[in-house]
């Protein structure tokens, strides 16, 4: 009990992970708790020559946005998206299947399993890129770019919905997952067209058919892992008419 709250605290649950939480888990007990109370996180033991040399940024953020100063008081928190995990499949050399097209970075899958460990970003960002641009350069001796097309970008007819996949998408993508909500989204993606619907009815099917919980990927109905059908990569094929989901095994080194 503090200033006449009740406060637990993630440590105090957690003790075997110290302070150093996954952010699967943090990101639950939040949004556990969060329908009936606030979190807060509370930066107050950290040293003024750690916030000014490493959380300048995020100090002042606070400050601009929600007036409050992290040296004196604990900042309300909620889970936010910001890393895709998956993406495009690409080889070692960072090929996709599509001929001359190399992918890195967030967009693709690599470097990560099923949670998110800091540091990965930079690692596909910079050695993926890497990677990536080697290759392009191998091919770019026998490619002909005059072949190279245009992007198209969603007409502004189709805005609305996108809004409306985003929504589907945050619902039933989210923290927290389960067969209802996602069959529910799958219903509503059906009815929307374009690229990006089709990219999202992708994720939610993945989402569907791997019946187990494992890092990020959490499902209500099925809280536990299941190694022996799941410790495996889902792979989602477009053949042009439907999208096929497959498990394929992990390479156990790279
Ligand atoms: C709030 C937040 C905090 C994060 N914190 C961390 C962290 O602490 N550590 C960490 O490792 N990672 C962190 N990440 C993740 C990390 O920032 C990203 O994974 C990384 O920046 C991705 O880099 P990228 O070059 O692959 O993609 P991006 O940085 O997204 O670059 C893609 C670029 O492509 C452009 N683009 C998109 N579509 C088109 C198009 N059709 N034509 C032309 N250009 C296009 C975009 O404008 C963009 O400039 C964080 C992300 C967020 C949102």
């Amino acid at each position: 009990m503090k200033d006449g709250k009740q406060w637990y605290f993630m440590e105090e649950k957690y003790p075997e992970l110290g302070n150093l939480m996954p952010r699967d888990i943090t990101a639950r007990e939040i949004w556990k708790v969060s329908h009936e109370s606030e979190v807060f996180l509370d930066m107050t033991e950290i040293s003024e020559e750690i916030i000014s040399n490493k959380l300048s940024g995020l100090a002042d953020d606070c400050m601009t946005y929600l007036h409050k100063d992290i040296r004196k008081e604990p900042v309300s928190v909620l889970p936010g998206i910001h890393y895709f995990m998956g993406g495009i499949l690409v080889d070692e050399q960072h090929r996709t299947p599509i001929q001359n097209l190399c992918a890195a970075g967030e967009c693709c899958a690599q470097y990560h399993g099923a949670n998110r460990l800091g540091g990965n970003s930079l690692l596909g960002a910079l050695y993926g890129g890497r990677v990536a641009a080697k290759s392009a350069c191998e091919q770019a001796d026998v490619v002909d770019l005059s072949c190279a097309t245009q992007i198209d970008f969603p007409p502004a007819s189709q805005i609305s919905e996108i809004k409306q996949l985003n929504k589907v998408m945050q619902e039933t993508m989210g923290v927290v997952r389960n067969e209802n909500t996602l069959l529910n989204g799958i219903q509503t993606v059906q009815a929307l067209t374009g690229n990006l619907p089709l990219l999202g009815m992708a994720v939610l099917k993945s989402a569907l058919a791997r019946k187990e919980s494992r890092g990020a990927h959490w499902r209500e109905d099925y809280p536990k892992s299941n190694d022996d059908d799941y410790l495996k990569t889902t792979v989602a094929r477009f053949d042009g008419k439907q999208i096929q989901i497959s498990f394929v095994p992990v390479p156990e080194r790279r």
